[in-house]
């Protein structure tokens, strides 16, 4: 789907969404019922407290770029089973394949070239639903393509991240992911060209312990999840009580790891200003 326009992804809005079925819905964030169709119709965000739920690749991509922009590549780059892993009797790539055909997509990241308020960009999505956006080896491939096409254009590199963490069934590969796209971060940064990343809910594990966190300006949804291993295996591994809030976007804000904490109604015009800034000489 070389170029997809905005009616397109928006009739996927409401099906790629953590938004549970039925007309009601109890909003995790003020525990109210609130209508569904609302925080449909709002970018799926809570009208009442502003609670971000977490949405598709596509569903972002849809509201974040210039209408009919987004031309996706690097779609041949797929998932392989190098480990031949299997858990009971389903294989790693059946449950590739699960995922591909529930959320629609051919891996948890998707990369292309888009228009953000008419600057011209390379874009990366993360898909919190595909696979828990975990990163393997496809995934890791993609980002450093979507570097070298930035690179070779001339173009900012944007990446909206989002991850569980490591594709642990590719094992040691999967880790292999995180030298190989820091690598192509410091090649971003010889070639001078911007790079701009969002992390939103959730953004942990390998992703945030490289690329993610790499970006020349880092920006964060709020109430983001951002952070490497979760809090209970810390304070076990650690003996130690941690903070309230520890890992929200606001908490990681408040201690310098996050240029700006940004609104999904505004990430938009945001990263257009910003675009407009960083434009590679
Ligand atoms: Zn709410």
């Amino acid at each position: 789907m070389p170029f997809l326009n905005r009616r397109r992804f928006v009739s996927i809005v409401g099906r790629r969404s953590s938004l549970p079925d039925g007309l009601w819905m109890k909003c995790p964030g003020c525990k109210q019922a609130v209508y569904r169709a609302e925080v449909e119709q709002n970018q799926q965000v809570c009208p009442r407290c502003a609670y971000h739920h977490r949405i598709g690749a596509m569903a972002r991509i849809a509201i974040l770029v210039d209408e009919g922009s987004f031309e996706e590549r690097h779609q041949e780059v797929q998932t392989l089973d190098p480990l031949e892993f299997k858990v009971g009797e389903a294989t790693y790539l059946e449950k590739v394949e699960k995922a591909k055909s529930n959320a629609q997509l051919s891996e948890a990241l998707v990369v292309g070239y888009a228009r953000i308020e008419e600057s011209r960009t390379v874009l990366g999505v993360m898909d919190p639903f595909f696979m828990m956006a975990s990163m393997g080896s496809a995934v890791g491939e993609r980002f450093c393509r979507a570097a070298r096409d930035a690179i070779t254009e001339r173009l900012p590199l944007v990446v909206i991240a989002a991850s569980g963490g490591a594709r642990m069934q590719e094992g040691i590969l999967s880790l292999m992911q995180m030298a190989k796209t820091a690598e192509a971060v410091r090649r971003l940064n010889e070639a001078a060209i911007p790079y701009i990343t969002v992390l939103t809910d959730p953004t942990t594990g390998g992703v945030y312990a490289s690329f993610a966190a790499l970006g020349d300006i880092t920006l964060a949804e709020p109430g983001a999840l951002i952070g490497f291993a979760g809090p209970r295996l810390i304070e076990g591994a650690l003996k130690v009580k941690l903070p309230e809030g520890f890992q929200t976007a606001e908490y990681q804000y408040n201690n310098g790891f996050i240029d700006q904490i940004v609104k999904r109604s505004e990430l938009r015009p945001t990263l257009g200003k910003l675009l407009r800034y960083l434009r590679p000489q």
